[in-house]
């Protein structure tokens, strides 16, 4: 399996999936395998320049990558994507008012609660409510395999209140981030019923998914996209 379906976003005008490490050839780019597989071209997908950070893009008929770690559009045509090796890749569609977004939330960008500002922002530049916007949560390094300091569970606590999605082992902290933003969608008002989770680690599955901290750095990147046509 190339991509994994957001079997929960799909239907007959939108497109959203999740990329494995084998999506790409070798020799391909990540667009350029859109663009093979489903004769997307390159200037009809648009990634984000990413930065850990909290910003949201909303975008318009302007094209050129800003520094943003979430993509909001109302735009169609337009393939909006975020690429990750570890940090969570999110999806998100409200199907009422056909409006999408794509969300790379790292550790980062869960303590500065980047979820649930896609979905503020979703609600005030296009009027979205709550408890239309269905998500998916894509691969990502799990509790089982993310060792993180002290400092870093006490941030994403601070955004994300509580749940089950740290633990502690002796002086070792492990951390879900997966949990984490679901946590947060579900507190700006998601229902929990619209919210699908992949329940892969990428880490315990290099042969699939890159994962960062598998190759203990440099490594290639999967993608999570989402579409309306
Ligand atoms: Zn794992």
């Amino acid at each position: 399996m190339v991509v994994i379906e957001a079997a929960n976003l799909t239907s007959d005008t939108v497109r959203a999936f999740f990329t494995t490490r084998n999506f790409a050839g070798d020799n391909d780019t990540l667009a350029g395998a859109l663009e093979k597989r489903y004769h997307i071209p390159p200037g009809r997908i648009y990634l984000p320049v990413q930065r850990h950070s909290s910003d949201v893009h909303v975008l318009d008929s302007d094209v050129r990558p800003v520094v943003a770690d979430a993509v909001v559009t109302d735009r169609k045509g337009v393939c909006i994507g975020v690429v990750v090796a570890d940090c969570v890749p999110v999806l998100l569609h409200d199907s009422r008012k056909e409006v999408i977004a794509a969300v790379h939330a790292g550790w980062r960008g869960t303590a500065r609660a980047i979820v649930r500002k896609t979905i503020e922002s979703m609600q005030e530049h296009f009027g979205c409510s709550a408890g239309d916007i269905s998500m998916a949560i894509g691969p990502s390094i799990r509790q089982c395999s993310y060792e993180v300091g002290e400092d870093v569970v006490v941030q994403v606590q601070r955004a994300t209140g509580t749940g089950n999605y740290c633990s502690r082992d002796g002086d070792r902290y492990y951390l879900d981030l997966a949990s984490a933003n679901k946590i947060q969608a579900e507190g700006a008002g998601l229902c929990r019923e619209m919210i699908w989770q992949s329940d892969e680690c990428t880490y315990c599955n290099p042969e699939r998914f890159y994962s960062y901290r598998f190759a203990g750095g440099s490594t290639g990147r999967q993608g999570a996209f989402i579409g309306m046509w």
